[in-house]
């Protein structure tokens, strides 16, 4: 990379640049139409994310209209609950399907009907070879494909038995409805696709009332056209596909609609196949879909992402037609940017060590005043009590310090935030031989955390007053797997389970400053040298905060480009 321009690149998006043409040469008559096409048969994650923000965003920015659209074609995996939380993730996101929010079941009636349509006109069939003799039959990527012996039936025989597999005359796997393509196509998508099949199971829009159900390669063209989309966006396991989507609608001469295909989001870390990630609710592995460390959108939005956040790392990684992988610290750098600009900076201590200060009065209590964010002061200030017994962090005390340690030890002083300079005296263990307290002299002449002599101290802490703070439990996580989302993609259930991080959740139980205690769930803060942590919406209570740790404070990816 080039050290010389250091702006960042313009992210690139073919799409939107596919989109202005199409405006310049009114293909579309100036319309702009898209769909999020989601299946309800498990909660959206990051990868959904960047299709999100794709396809409302262009209709966003060229004045069009995005469809909320349910690809709910099968039944024994699809629920309700999916449905309300995909319409949560989206709204929460920050867009809106200006009340189209529309299901594939919906059209049903109107699929079937185009289904006879093509049997009608000898271009569909109704085939009775067993699921194994149609993979048989299908070919591979090097030989071609074998006709069904029963592809040769009659327009009037196929559309009897297509009829009969809607009242439900047949068991599943009986029949299947296929499109009369070419066995011998090239593209084997193209070697007969299977358009229906039977399935005796409810539907959780339908319920019973069918018995057959369309494929998706159907379907989602259909709805496409019925719809009235322009750009049909997908991501690039599809691209095979398009051929039959066009297939589909030149046959029933049908508006047609044009099929896109992009690289999925893939990034370090994580997992994104909802298949694996139910698979690790189902297990147990987390505790639900929103389990802080999923990368579901529920589960940012618990650990405490932003929308804003998210919607920014979908611009800044753009849009193209190759795969790459992104680096989940560019996902972190977005919130940090985000949360270093609005959290409220707070004090809390994660791992509390008792500090006490020998010639602090014993029945004294003062207060200092801090500022809720050290470059916006419209975000005001609150006061908070100082005593002789104090907590700082365990982490910030060292018995046998290097040299570079600029924290304290014995015989240190440093400057406790906004307070006064303290000196380590004396250092008090337990039975085993662990620190317990360290006890400290203050210097009256330093109050508000300054020295008029000139003296510098290079450490300083935050603290709180053991007589006022207000235990809380505080939550850190990690990546659920040691190798990052590669190696989580075996299906071994035993390599899986040794890849996972035993550390991936951490649960402490330290304090918080008094204004914390009833923190309203959901409520983001800076804790002062920690990270940015928001009330867990689940866990805290009234009196007895929980917090989750959104992230570090320190920003890996910053650096990164620093490096260039
Ligand atoms: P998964 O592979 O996780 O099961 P999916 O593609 O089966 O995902 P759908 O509900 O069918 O999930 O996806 C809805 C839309 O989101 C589709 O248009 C799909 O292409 C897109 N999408 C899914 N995963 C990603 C991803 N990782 N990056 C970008 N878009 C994605
Ligand atoms: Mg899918």
């Amino acid at each position: 990379m080039s050290t010389e321009n250091t702006a960042p690149a313009a992210p690139s998006n073919f799409i939107k640049a596919i989109i202005e043409d199409d405006l310049k040469t009114d293909k579309w008559g100036g319309r702009v139409h898209t769909r999020f096409p989601p299946e309800p048969n498990g909660y959206l994650h990051i990868g959904h994310a960047k299709s999100i923000c794709l396809n409302f965003g262009v209709a966003r920015d060229y004045g069009g209209k995005c469809n909320l659209r349910f690809d709910d074609t099968n039944p024994l995996k699809e629920d309700v609950e999916y449905v309300d939380s995909i319409q949560e993730d989206v709204r929460w996101l920050g867009f809106d399907w200006d009340g189209r929010c529309f299901y594939a079941s919906d059209y049903f009636e109107r699929i079937f009907e185009c289904a006879v349509a093509l049997i009608r006109k000898g271009l569909a069939y109704v085939d009775s070879l067993s699921a194994e003799d149609i993979r048989a039959y299908r070919g591979t990527l090097k030989e071609p494909g074998r006709n069904s012996p029963y592809r040769d039936r009659s327009i009037e025989e196929n559309l009897d038995l297509f009829m009969r597999m809607r009242a439900g005359e047949f068991p599943d796997g009986a029949h299947v409805l296929r499109a009369k393509i070419d066995m011998k196509s090239p593209n084997v998508v193209m070697r007969d696709p299977t358009l229906y099949r039977i399935r005796h199971a409810a539907h959780h829009r339908t319920g019973d009332a069918w018995r057959i159900y369309p494929m998706y390669d159907f379907t989602h063209c259909l709805s496409d056209s019925f719809e009235g989309i322009t750009h049909s966006i997908c991501t690039l396991e599809f691209e095979n596909n398009r051929e039959l989507y066009d297939w589909v609608l030149d046959a029933l001469g049908m508006y047609h609609p044009r099929q896109y295909e992009f690289a999925r989001l893939n990034m370090t870390g994580v997992v994104l196949s909802k298949r694996k990630l139910i698979k690790l609710v189902e297990e147990g592995v987390v505790d639900g879909w929103d389990d802080p460390r999923m990368p579901t959108i529920c589960g940012f939005r618990r650990k405490g992402f932003t929308p804003e956040s998210i919607r920014d790392f979908c611009e800044r990684i753009g849009v193209a037609r190759s795969n790459n992988l992104v680096d989940y610290a560019l996902l972190e750098h977005c919130l940090r940017e985000d949360l270093n600009a609005r959290a409220p900076r707070v004090m809390g201590v994660l791992k509390p060590l008792k500090l006490t200060i020998v010639n602090y009065p014993e029945d004294q209590t003062e207060e200092f005043e801090f500022p809720f964010h050290p470059e916006n002061e419209a975000m005001g200030s609150r006061k908070l009590p100082f005593c002789r017994d104090l907590y700082i962090e365990r982490t910030d005390f060292l018995e046998n310090a290097p040299k570079k340690w600029f924290r304290l030890a014995p015989g240190m002083e440093v400057r406790l935030r906004y307070a006064y300079y303290v000196r380590c005296v004396e250092v008090v263990k337990d039975a085993s031989g662990e620190v317990v307290e360290v006890r400290c002299e203050y210097d009256p002449a330093t109050k508000g955390g300054w020295s008029n002599d000139g003296r510098k101290v290079k450490g300083t802490l935050h603290w709180l007053s053991a007589r006022h703070a207000v235990p809380a439990e505080f939550r850190l996580f990690e990546h659920l797997f040691l190798t990052g989302g590669a190696a989580a993609n075996v299906d071994d259930p035993e390599a899986a389970a040794a890849s996972l991080n035993p550390n991936s959740l951490e649960t402490l139980r330290g304090f918080v400053e008094p204004g914390l205690a009833d923190a309203e769930p959901g409520w983001r803060c800076q804790f002062e040298r920690t990270g940015y942590f928001v009330a867990d919406t689940k866990l805290t209570r009234p009196g007895a905060p929980v917090f989750n740790r959104t992230t570090g404070l320190r920003d890996s990816f910053a650096k990164e480009l620093q490096k260039g």
